[in-house]
This record gives C-alpha cells, structure tokens and sequence, in this order.
C-alpha cells in the first residue's frame, strides 16, 4: 500500500474542503462512499472511492463505507460481500467504520414523525400516477389535495402506515415544502414510501421506508459526515438535503458537493446495463473480463494501481466528459512494464523442423526474465530440433516489407540461432501443416556472428511447451457511447469480444511463478482461475501496442 499514501493532487472539491476548514466550518474531513448494494462495482465508482477515502487520506480525517440499502427488493447479501472486498482490493480500508443505512431506519423515523408534529410533514393518499397529474409545469405550480391534513391525523396516518395497515402505494408521506418551487424536486417531495416485502438486514420490522433524499442527509449527519460527495445528478436534490438537515434536528451540518461521473468509452456503466449484460447472458457474469466491474478488471489481470492512477488521473471536475478507454490501458501498460515477466507464447502455431539439428539435441539457452529489470535475472529456454512459431509470422508470398520468414528466407529466433526456410510442406488440401529449415550453428544470440537478419521472431520447443487456452478481448460495444443514441444500447455490442485459443503453446514455466505476464510481443496476460493443473487458461489483459498519446 506504499504508493498509496501518495496524497491525492488538489481539486475543486479540495478547494471548498479548504474554505471550510479555514471558515471554522468544519472540525475535521469526515467522508463517505455509500454504494447501493445491488450490483457489483464498476471503475466509475473506483474513482467515488479513490475520492472518498483519498480525500480523508489527505486531510488525516475518516471514511466511512456506508451501504444504502433502503430499497429492500434489490439488495442482495452477495453485492455487500462484493463490495466490500472490492474495496479492499483498490487498497482502501474503512476499519471499524462500516455503516448501513438500514441502522437507522427507527431514528429516520423519528425525525419524519417530528417533521410531521412541526407541520413540515403530511399523509398524502394520491397514486404515483395522480402525483404526476399533480406536480404542475414550468411556472404552473404543484398542487397538493392532502397538504392541509391535520397534524393529528398525519401522525395517525403514518404509523399506521408503520403498522401494516396499508398496501404498497397507498399513502405517501411528504415533506411540505414549496409547490410553486421552480425546482421540481422541491414541490412536497416524497420522504416515505410502503413497500411490503422482506429486507435483507431488518427482515419484516419494516414496511416503510425512507426515500434516498431522507435517507442520505439524516444518515452523513448521524455519521457526522462534514463533506457528502456525490455526482451531478444530485445537485439538483442539493435545497432538499439541506432542507432535511435544517429543518430536524439531526445532529451535524453535512454539506454535498458534487461531481462530474466518470463515463468511459466503449462500455456501458450504469447498474441496470450491467445486470441486462449478465441476466440476457452476453458475458459470463459480473466478473467476465470484459466487464467494466472492479471485478472484471481484476479478472482481467488489471492492478489496484493501474486503477488508482487512472482515477489520479482523469482528475476532479464538475463537466461531464468521456474518457478513452485508451487512457486506462495505458495506465496499466505502465505498471506492467515493469512489473511483469517476459515469457514465449506461441498463440497460432506452426510446427518447423530444424532438418540439420541433431535428432535428439538440446541445449538449455539463457533468456532475459525483464529488460526493463535486469535484477530479474535470465532463465534458461530448451532449444530442439522440433519448434513451434507463429503462422502469421511466415508467409509463402509475402510482401516487399515482410522481415520474418518466407520460402528461401532468414529470420532469428529470439535468444537462439538465425534460421532459414528450405521447404514448405503441405496437407492435401493444400494448408501449410509444417516448415522445415536449416539453422546457422555459427549464429546464437548473444555470439561472436556478425550475420544479421532483420526479424526476429519468438519460439517454443515443440517437445517441451505445454498447451494452453488463451483469451483474447475486444471492446464489449463497437460505439464510442453505446448508450447515446435513441435505440437499445445492445445494438452496438460487439460480437468479436472474445476470441478463445485452445492451441496455444507455451514455454515451461509451470508451476506459474507469477500471475502476470509479458507474452513476447502479443501483450500482457494474466492467469484465469479456470486454470486447472494440466490445463492453463490465460487471459490477454492488453496487447502491448496503444493508439494513446501520453
Ligand atoms: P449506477 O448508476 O451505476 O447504478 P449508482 O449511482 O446507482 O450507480 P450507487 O451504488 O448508488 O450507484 O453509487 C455509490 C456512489 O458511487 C455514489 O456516490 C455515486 O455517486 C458514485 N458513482 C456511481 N457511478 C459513478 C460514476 N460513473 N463515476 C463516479 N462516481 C460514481
Ligand atoms: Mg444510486
């Protein structure tokens, strides 16, 4: 966790922290990330959470991991235990400070009950589908049949409402606050809703429950949360959390701050997209490498510090704005580099036979583990008569700028000999099945030759590879913004996102030494837990090339 005390840089929000500190505002930074718990996490919410804990990080304050679970169709004990470790794996901890909004469901309660005794509070009885009816237009204000109710009666109304005396939809309880209001979500907002139906944590104590606009101010104050972050689309709800804050008596003054979400191309990230995503079966689950789940990233061979310095990145601002996803590869480029061990893989292979190497010759030849590392050391690759090389790199007609193998040609093998094609052989149906070449004994890597080729190409021996399966991903959507235009987003979805290699062959190395790898110009990998002992599967994290400018 080293580089994560890095302090996070400076940002508007920072700034508005600043002011309040000076202002006496505030006695100290106290954060919160509230995820909702009905789905997995995504990178749009890593940088919520680098923000969240970053920021107390800064300002030595505390952060609080708070699951807003007011919504008991949707919550699932499996998003908590997600979450939590997804937290953890970005490298962040909130100690002894794990909070559900479910705890206060009786103090939230109370507070409604004493809105409703100051008559800041009422019983309504219209539908969803009457409110809409009601709720006025630009400059025609709301109007409210039930805003008058006695007090008496509301506070009857609602704790029969408490009681179970009433069907979901029923009665509302609403704030009364200000119909003519030219934001709409001020015109007597709901604050109560019924909901039968059994809650993850509190079971069937409950068959009302708090709005999120309730909800969130009264549980950052009960937490004594002093800066509330939260997204652009909460701005609006801003005069509501802090006319709940003023008007109960609700112990701290928090205050929201908003932020621009992080969109990302070629990806979709709200929740709902996500779970379409895994319930209509177009990925393997919450964790399938394409995702853009923290999950999925994991999965996919990504680093908490390839995220946390993407998030460092992309910085704090108030615009929306789109990120290449280009610029989170890159970031992982980055931390592999140096990172991650050079290994051979050949993904297509094609079978050369050395015809002047010795039957049964071997010679163990020393690799570079990293050149960007030489205290990696070198290991030793076996050399035979029998290799594989990838097809793509011989070509029977190539053309004028072809530098690999071709008929009569030369090319080196990597940290071995140069070798030259002699004879293409062929199955019936005319499909190149082997090559065989001669080698030039005189010209090992690293040797006193003076021979040069202008290839070099990567290799396995044929008889001491192992198979392996290989993953190779692509875009889950071909548009740039899946979801920006009118149809369904599912019209761009890429059907080339994954490509499975069963014949891969790679050099020895097992048992793995290490998760990630280098595989010699194709990328970096990853091992994938469907890895079974005589059968590895690894998954191309990124290929080493990147149209991002840096
Ligand atoms: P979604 O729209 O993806 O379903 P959400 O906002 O409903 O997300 P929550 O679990 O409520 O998900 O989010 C927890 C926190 O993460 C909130 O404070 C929210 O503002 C923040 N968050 C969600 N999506 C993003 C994003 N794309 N970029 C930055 N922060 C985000
Ligand atoms: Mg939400």
């Amino acid at each position: 966790m080293e580089d994560n005390e890095k302090v996070m840089a400076g940002n508007f929000i920072h700034d508005e922290i600043d002011a309040d500190l000076a202002a006496g505002h505030a006695p100290a930074v106290h954060t919160r990330f509230p995820p909702e718990p009905n789905g997995y996490l995504h990178i749009g919410h890593a940088k919520s959470i680098c923000l969240n804990f970053g920021t107390a990080q800064k300002y030595r304050g505390l952060c609080n991991l708070r699951f807003d679970d007011t919504n008991p169709a949707k919550e699932e004990q499996e998003f908590m235990d997600s979450i939590k470790a997804d937290v953890h794996w970005l490298g962040f901890d909130w100690q002894d400070r794990l909070f559900y909004a479910s705890d206060y469901f009786e103090q939230i309660y109370q507070y409604a009950v004493e809105l409703i005794k100051a008559g800041k509070a009422y019983v309504c009885q219209l539908s969803a589908d009457e409110m809409r009816e009601h709720r006025g237009s630009i400059g025609v204000p709301a109007t409210s049949p039930w805003r008058d109710r006695p007090i008496e009666e509301s506070l009857d109304l609602f704790s029969r409402m408490r009681a179970g005396e009433f069907a979901d939809g029923e009665y509302t309880l609403r704030a009364k606050i200000d119909l003519a209001s030219p934001n709409f979500v001020m015109r007597d907002p709901v604050i109560y809703r019924i909901q039968h139906g059994e809650h993850n944590r509190t079971g069937n104590d409950w068959c009302i429950y708090p709005m999120y606009d309730f909800a969130h101010p009264i549980s950052d104050s009960l937490e004594g949360i002093t800066h509330s972050i939260c997204t652009m689309e909460f701005e609006i709800h801003r005069p509501l959390y802090d006319w709940v804050i003023a008007n109960t008596t609700c112990p701290t003054k928090s205050r929201q701050i908003e932020f621009a979400r992080l969109n990302l191309t070629h990806t979709v990230m709200s929740k709902r997209f996500l779970r379409r995503l895994v319930e209509d079966g177009h990925v393997r689950g919450w964790d399938d490498p394409r995702m853009p789940t923290i999950s999925g990233l994991r999965r996919r061979g990504y680093t908490p510090e390839a995220i946390r310095d993407f998030c460092e990145r992309i910085g704090v601002a108030k615009a929306e704005s789109m990120v290449d996803a280009a610029l989170l590869e890159h970031c992982l480029r980055e931390d592999l580099n140096t990172r991650a061990d050079r290994v051979m893989c050949v993904l297509r292979p094609l079978k050369v036979v050395i015809t002047n190497y010795p039957e049964d010759g071997r010679e163990m030849l020393p690799i570079e583990n990293n050149p960007e590392k030489p205290e990696r050391g070198k290991r030793l690759l076996p050399f035979g008569r029998e290799i594989y090389i990838e097809q793509d790199d011989f070509m029977e007609e190539p053309p004028k700028k072809f530098f690999r193998l071709k008929p009569g040609g030369e090319v080196r093998l990597k940290a071995a000999y140069i070798i030259k094609c002699e004879e293409v052989i062929k199955d019936e149906a005319g499909n190149i099945i082997e090559l065989h070449c001669t080698y030039d004994s005189e010209t090992i890597s690293g040797g006193s030759s003076t021979k040069k080729v202008k290839g070099t190409i990567h290799w396995v021996n044929a008889k001491e590879c192992k198979t392996a399966e290989v993953r190779l991903y692509d875009y889950l959507f071909t548009e740039d913004n899946p979801t920006a235009t009118d149809g369904d987003f599912m019209a761009s979805l890429n059907p080339n996102s994954l490509e499975v290699l069963t014949n891969a062959k790679i050099e020895p190395i097992l048992p793995m030494p290490a998760e990630k790898f280098q595989f010699l110009r194709h990328g970096y990998f990853c091992v994938d837990p469907d890895t079974e002992n005589n059968h590895p599967v690894f998954n191309r994290i990124v290929s080493l090339k990147s149209s991002f400018k840096a």
